[in-house]
């Protein structure tokens, strides 16, 4: 909610705030990028820039979700959520990165409803970013949040940058995680996080 209280546009989302005085712009901007990829301007049709401004509507709502209601527990066992989904975009060519991300903390006293790992992926997700600045920020999220004994992030995705672009293409896999507070400071903790979720347990429902 923060950027767009800054703009005085409380209760605004992107299509109104973005769009209602560049939307000509936008149009034209997708038309322009269509035919660059190679689309014939005879078979561009509308729907799609409208397509896009509904996506980016949707990324808004997710960056812009602030109910990380927090509860009290006497749990003081690690927790963590393995296998949540990432969508993103490098920052440097604007392609999607995705993948997945594990996130694990020991709680002092407060914890997350569960559902709350997925929506805090999400938040700091749905906008252009680089994997190694998410990983920090999704840690910094939890800690400020949930101020846990310790926490660790670890996130594998695919960059179709380096996936599409030159003549290498490539699928590697791209790995980066980040670890605070008992995670950093005793290596029993670490192992077990990481053990837990590089584990092959994954449920299949
Ligand atoms: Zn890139």
């Amino acid at each position: 909610m923060i950027e767009k209280e800054s703009l005085g546009l409380k209760g605004k989302g992107i299509n109104e705030v973005f769009l209602s005085e560049n939307r000509d712009e936008f149009d034209s901007t997708v038309n322009g990028y269509y035919r660059l990829i190679g689309g014939e301007n005879g078979n561009y049709n509308k729907e799609t820039s409208r397509r896009l401004r509904s996506f980016g509507e949707e990324l808004f709502k997710k960056r812009s979700y602030e109910k990380f209601t927090a509860f009290k527990a006497d749990h003081d066992d690690m927790i963590i959520g393995n296998h949540l989904r990432l969508f993103s975009f490098c920052e440097h060519h604007l392609l999607p990165f995705f993948g997945e991300v594990a996130i694990g903390y020991i709680p002092n006293n407060k914890i997350f409803g569960l559902s709350k790992f997925q929506r805090l992926v999400d938040k700091v997700s749905s906008r252009p970013q680089l994997q190694e600045r998410l990983t920090y920020q999704i840690l910094e999220e939890i800690k400020n949040r949930l101020e846990p004994k310790g926490v660790g992030v670890v996130i594998k995705a695919i960059h179709t940058c380096v996936f599409a672009r030159g003549t290498q293409s490539s699928s590697a896999e791209f790995t980066t995680s980040a670890v605070d507070g008992i995670f950093k400071e005793n290596n029993n903790t670490k192992q077990e996080f990481f053990s837990i979720i590089n584990s092959d347990g994954r449920l299949r429902l």
